[in-house]
């Protein structure tokens, strides 16, 4: 039952063949089961979990509620009223927010039932939930190995069946990574498509909140519900929300009429691993065999894609938090003498070592001497790296690349913060584009799964889910966890 997509089993909820509290009694067991071990959650709220479920059966089941007893987790940079918020750091141990953030609140409209809040590395700044202050994550394929990161957490609790779909954020490639090495499936929608009000923010101009489910399907379904206009998040986008799961009451089977796009910087690269770059050129082979056309597409400023995130990255990041103070909430150090030594040792106590490289990167990068020099180019490569993708988006439909150039490696086995931001060299891109991406899991190599991602046009998102479904199911990765 817990391994059914939230498709199937609404479908059950429906026909009361199952109720929710029953269905949130049963992942709560398997996040008792595997928790200790997987290290998916921060926080659990399993008493006011298993209330609302009551709730909702007390109710009866509503068809009108996208979501109605389903239960699902939200990554802890999420505000959630009575909720500990934490953003994975010490600096916000006590901090339960007064508010919920815009997606928190779809999620309770539309009947979701939130079990708890998903480990993190400290203020998504990193790629593998190694970083967070609380607990390691670990993969549900091989709990030696990493999870991904930043949004570890969310991407282990559905991979491994402790609940149906959950939230993270993508500033870097923090839901298309962790999606890509638990074997999920995670999209990165276009910025503006979601609203960040309530979002603990990291790098404004690069943060997008987004889903993880187990099929495709149920991925579209969760950002019909997430997304919409909220006037609270000055770069929400007037869009209305979309029913994105009506495609798929008739979807299409093949690939007919789709030109893919292969933007060859990303398969040339010198640190792909062989099987992987085998399983992603059967991936092609494949979808070629369902009717698609590719195209071999260029995008010659990628490789200038890590410089240019993570200074733009750090920058805005010492910027946003720098409100973390000690004064306004979260940690405040023991009897400081002055206030300058308050700031001081609340900021050094309660945020962590990564953290505190990119504040210092950060604030550099944008003084006074400095900001041409580094800031300023970092936002004219940017542009570039957007005309990149516009570019090659003029020639196809979508573009597909690999998400990460290795399976999950062990834990504690990358220690440099320069190796560990190579890791990113396929994701970072998008984010400084804003164009939307979904990973998909195409299969396995060195007993791990594999992702690759779909890019498409801004906005385009019901592309990629046509696109994503139609690989997924004649790849039969769909769905693939077994327990
Ligand atoms: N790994 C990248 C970073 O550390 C991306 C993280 C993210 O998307 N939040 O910044």
């Amino acid at each position: 039952m817990i391994n059914s997509s939230i498709t199937e089993i609404k479908k059950r909820l429906a026909k009361k063949e199952i109720n929710a509290t029953e269905l949130t009694k049963a992942c709560l067991e398997q996040i008792n089961k595997t928790d200790d071990t997987l290290g998916a959650f921060i926080n659990l709220y399993p008493e006011e979990a298993l209330k609302k479920a009551q709730e909702l059966d007390q109710k009866g089941y509503n068809p009108d509620q996208a979501l109605w007893g389903i239960p699902v987790s939200v990554k802890d940079a999420l505000a959630t009223k009575n909720m500990r918020t934490t953003a994975g750091s010490k600096i916000l141990e006590t901090f339960t927010p007064p508010y919920s953030a815009y997606v928190v609140e779809e999620l309770e409209k539309a009947g979701a039932i939130i079990l708890g809040k998903n480990n993190m590395d400290e203020f998504a700044m990193g790629s593998t939930c190694e970083n967070s202050a609380y607990k390691k994550g670990s993969n549900p394929w091989n709990t030696d190995c990493v999870a991904g990161g930043s949004s570890g957490g969310s991407a282990i609790s559905v991979a491994s069946c402790q609940c149906f779909a959950s939230l993270g954020t993508d500033t870097g490639g923090s839901i298309r990574q962790p999606a890509s090495l638990c074997g999920i499936v995670g999209l990165k929608p276009t910025y503006g498509r979601v609203s960040r009000y309530g979002l603990l923010a990291y790098a404004s101009s690069l943060d997008q909140i987004g889903p993880f489910a187990r099929t495709v399907e149920d991925t579209a379904l969760m950002l019909s519900v997430i997304a919409g206009h909220d006037e609270r998040d000055s770069t929400s986008s007037p869009r209305a929300k979309e029913d994105f799961t009506k495609y798929f009451e008739n979807p299409q089977k093949d690939l007919q009429g789709i030109t893919i796009g292969l933007p060859k910087e990303f398969f040339e690269n010198k640190a792909m691993d062989n099987e992987v770059a085998k399983l992603c050129q059967q991936t092609i082979e494949e979808a070629q065999k369902i009717g698609a056309k590719v195209k071999e597409v260029s995008m010659p400023n990628l490789a200038y894609s890590i410089a240019s995130y993570y200074i733009i990255a750090s920058a805005e990041a010492s910027s946003n938090l720098a409100r973390y103070d000690g004064i306004r909430y979260g940690h405040r150090t023991n009897q400081p003498k002055d206030l300058d030594e308050l700031y001081r040792m609340s900021r050094t106590e309660g945020f962590g070592e990564e953290v505190q490289r990119r504040i210092l990167l950060g604030t550099y990068v944008l003084s006074a001497g400095y900001y041409d020099a580094y800031y300023k180019k970092a936002a004219q490569v940017r542009r570039l790296i957007r005309e990149d993708y516009e570019n090659a988006l003029k020639e196809c439909d979508v573009l597909l690349a690999p998400v990460s150039p290795i399976v999950a490696w062990k834990k504690g086995s990358v220690t440099d913060p320069l190796q560990m931001y190579q890791m990113d060299i396929f994701t970072l891109s998008l984010n400084l584009s804003g164009l939307p991406g979904l990973s998909i899991p195409v299969g396995m190599a060195h007993n791990m799964p594999v992702g690759m991602q779909i890019f498409g046009s801004a906005f385009d998102e019901a592309k990629l889910f046509q696109v994503g479904h139609s690989l997924v199911e004649h790849l039969g990765t769909n769905n693939q966890y077994k327990l």
